[in-house]
């Protein structure tokens, strides 16, 4: 085959997950996986009833329309209006993807030039590096540190250049559980305009809000016309494995995301589309007690932590818990995670691998708490004995 590197030199460096190495420790060694965030309970069981119907009913299982089924797309802009009084067009406004990895990955591809820079908050959820590199683009981190986890706004206009194309968001953010304040968001979007840049808004984790709430930056003045907002079910709805993700944006920035991920996947998930639309209409009660029961897990994985010795950044959303080892003696978060399975029975992701700037990730270690009470419970057990 020669000596010419089979992977091309934007992928270079992207080459396996840590999930993929912590999810095999885990299984090797019968350990607790609170490494990958994914639920352990299924969602709602009139939701799962409801995919069955459509795939009995032989709805959706010939390919869906390209932009999505017409209920699902009524069933998430009726969503967008509901929780933040947000206006969307079902036809030419709205755009159903392969989960929300899809969206990032069209949106990316179908927005950026070779060369164009994109601030993204790091540490980044791992598709945004490898996206953005596909796109030929630029990534500029901007850091959130520890204690606060906050994005500096000072920082933020002083890594805006000319060739600053695009402003990469997630709120709220895995793997710190940062939620952007309104007054955060304000100035962003201030920053936006004055600079003319495109906002992608990745706001899958938009229900699970334990302190404040969850403010979409398309709802801010001059922002609806140039934010592309990205939306799935699958954390809301603990369905992970269906991956129905969604757009919502502007007409002509829906067609140029569409016209990326019409050869990306051209459709997904047929029968899947049907149930999601149902789930979008469940009552507020589904949301509010979806969001106390997590914050319940939140606090019994927290507390554990801080037992058992860790500095622990209590999470403003999301379902991850970011903690410090610097208090358990530890220096090195990559290297305690490949231990810890061996040490107490449980897997952990270091948030290094999220990371650009490694000393500012080093001594942080993920947990999610997305899981039954009982596994948490004994999680907790084993990690008291570190
Ligand atoms: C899980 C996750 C996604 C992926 O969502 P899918 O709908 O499963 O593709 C995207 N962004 C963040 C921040 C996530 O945690």
């Amino acid at each position: 085959m020669g000596t010419r590197p089979l992977l091309n030199r934007r992928l270079d460096g992207l080459g396996t997950t840590i999930f993929a190495e912590m999810s095999a420790l885990a299984t090797a060694t019968g350990s607790i996986n609170l490494g990958q965030g994914f639920p352990d309970t299924d969602g709602p069981e009139e939701i799962r009833e409801a995919a069955v119907r459509a795939l009995r009913e032989g709805r959706g299982n010939q390919y869906p329309p390209g932009p999505g089924i017409p209920e699902l797309r009524q069933a998430i802009t009726e969503h967008q209006q509901r929780f933040y009084g947000l206006a969307y067009d079902p036809d030419t406004e709205v755009l159903v993807t392969a989960g929300a990895t899809e969206a990032i990955a069209a949106a990316l591809l179908a927005l950026l030039e070779p060369g164009d820079e994109v601030i993204a908050l790091e540490p980044f959820y791992d598709s945004y590096a490898a996206c953005i590199a596909m796109a030929g683009a630029t990534r500029v981190p901007l850091t959130l540190r520890a204690p606060s986890f906050r994005p500096d706004i000072d920082e933020l206009r002083a890594l805006i250049t000319p060739r600053t194309r695009l402003l990469l968001l997630n709120t709220p953010h895995n793997p710190t559980g940062t939620v952007l304040a309104p007054d955060e968001l304000t100035a962003i979007a201030e920053l936006a305009v004055a600079h003319d840049l495109l906002v992608v808004t990745d706001e899958v984790y938009e229900h699970l809000v334990f302190a404040g709430a969850h403010h979409p930056i398309a709802a801010l003045p001059g922002m609806r016309e140039r934010t592309v907002s990205i939306s799935s079910a699958g954390k809301t709805f603990s369905f992970t494995g269906w991956k129905v993700g969604w757009v919502t944006a502007p007409a002509p920035l829906v067609a140029a995301v569409r016209t990326a991920k019409q050869y990306l996947t051209y459709v997904s998930a047929g029968p899947f589309q049907y149930a999601v639309a149902e789930a979008l209409r469940l009552p507020d009660a589904y949301f509010e007690d979806f969001r106390a029961d997590l914050r319940r897990k939140r606090d019994l994985l927290a507390g554990g932590l801080a037992s058992a010795g860790f500095r622990v950044f209590n999470p403003e959303g999301t379902y991850f818990i970011t903690t410090d080892i610097t208090p358990l003696g530890e220096k090195d978060g990559v290297e305690f995670c490949r231990a810890l399975p061996e040490r107490c029975g449980v897997v952990a992701i270091p948030n290094a691998v999220f990371y650009d700037d490694q000393e500012a990730g080093r001594p942080l270690v993920r947990f999610t708490f997305c899981k039954k009470d009982e596994v948490l419970r004994e999680a907790v057990a084993r990690l008291a004995r570190i």
